[in-house]
């Protein structure tokens, strides 16, 4: 019934490690495939993925599975990409019940595609559906409807350097009707956009604003769920701390508006002068991320000490005078890692280090681009083979 390309082990160790379990591969067979009547030509999408400004072009198709209440999850389908029809009275236009994942499809050198920890990404989605009062979608559809995706649009992960097929998995309530309560319908989509560099012309340290006005989320609130609703939040804060001339903002918590969580779509880390490396612990208000617990392990790999503690900004700001805080960096999937060079909010200004990439920024930065794009083992067994 799909066109799509069969899963092989070639290149695969002996074990076959990272290959994708015979459940996920008897859904994603599962999946019709209804391909576009108009596909890009090969000129136009060598075009398109030449430099592509992230978020901007998208693949040919996307997945789609729905929920009925009654039914369950239903219909599962690859079709081609475009606009959604929606009813004006569409639940998610008025209150919001959406949430949304992000990861990267990896072209390695030998042509085989790859991704990074899909069952983290899909458990989280249902932790934060069960937040968000949405259905939870198993591990394995998740898991399928992606790869499903991949080998349909195979050609267009990218192969230059540091390039890959962003995935942007989401649910949203699509029940049209205008009370306040759970959807009984439901969508969930898959759509892939081919990526550059983050860094085009290398990586570059980000300043950022300490905001000590506005929080993007609360105690009890939906911080820990990665949903639009927190990224609204955040819009404002952002666009106030680009007009001082900062590139990001780093929240306090909500409760006492004393300890830093994270910026608004990544997490954040320091790097002591007794080599230590520390991060805000997982409060409930803070996106546990998938790179965040990679760099965790990476870092103890180091034989660092990593500590996951409430880090009060005042420690931040002594340490970064004192010389105590020797590195910081930012992380998620998209910009991976990303050095900070400068820290500053109401009360100071600091530069971090010397306003440069520090060493173990760049080391675990390098570290976990080698594995994603298979220039490094994959001692951990976080990578999957899609196609
Ligand atoms: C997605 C996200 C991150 C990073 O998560 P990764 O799994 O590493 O991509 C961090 N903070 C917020 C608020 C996020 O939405």
């Amino acid at each position: 019934m799909t066109s799509t390309t069969e899963p092989t082990t070639a290149g695969l160790g002996a074990a076959g490690a990272g290959i994708l379990s015979q459940d996920i591969e008897e859904i994603a067979s599962l999946f019709s495939v209804s391909r576009t009547d108009a596909p890009t030509s090969d000129d136009e999408r060598a075009a398109m993925l030449e430099s592509p400004k992230f978020g901007t072009v998208f693949s040919d198709h996307m997945a789609r599975v729905s929920w009925r209440r009654d039914e369950g999850w239903v219909h599962r389908r690859v079709e081609p990409y475009g606009p959604l029809r929606l009813d004006p009275a569409t639940a998610v236009l008025h209150y919001g019940q959406e949430i949304f994942e992000g990861m990267k499809a990896y072209r390695h050198a030998d042509g085989a595609v790859w991704t990074f920890r899909p069952e983290e990404n899909a458990a989280r989605l249902a932790r934060s559906a069960h937040r968000l009062a949405l259905p939870a979608l198993p591990v394995d559809d998740f898991i399928a409807a992606c790869a499903v995706l991949v080998r349909t649009d195979i050609d267009w992960v990218p192969s230059s350097p540091d390039s890959s097929l962003y995935l942007r998995p989401f649910m949203f309530a699509s029940e049209p009707f205008l009370g306040v309560r759970p959807s009984n319908e439901v969508e969930f989509l898959v759509i892939a956009s081919p990526s550059g560099a983050y860094f085009a012309g290398g990586v570059k340290p980000v300043s950022i604003w300490v905001d000590a006005e506005y929080h993007r989320t609360g105690p009890g609130g939906t911080g820990a769920a990665k949903c639009g609703g927190n990224y609204a939040a955040s819009l404002l804060p952002q666009e106030e701390a680009a007009a001082k001339g900062f590139d990001q903002v780093c929240f306090l918590d909500g409760a006492s508006n004393t300890y830093l969580e994270e910026l608004g779509g990544m997490n954040v880390f320091l790097v002591m002068d007794d080599g230590s490396v520390h991060t805000p612990e997982l409060t409930g208000s803070i996106l546990e991320g998938v790179t965040r617990s990679s760099i965790l392990r990476l870092a103890a790999d180091h034989g660092r000490d990593v500590v996951e503690r409430r880090i009060p900004l005042s420690d931040l700001v002594e340490g970064l005078g004192s010389g105590r805080v020797t590195e910081v960096f930012a992380c998620g999937t998209a910009a991976v890692v990303t050095p900070v060079g400068r820290m500053a909010g109401e009360t100071f200004d600091a530069t971090v280090g010397d306003g440069q990439p520090g060493e173990l920024t760049t080391t675990i930065r390098q570290e976990l681009t080698d594995i994603q794009y298979g220039r490094a083992a994959d001692r951990h067994g976080w990578m999957r083979r899609l196609a």
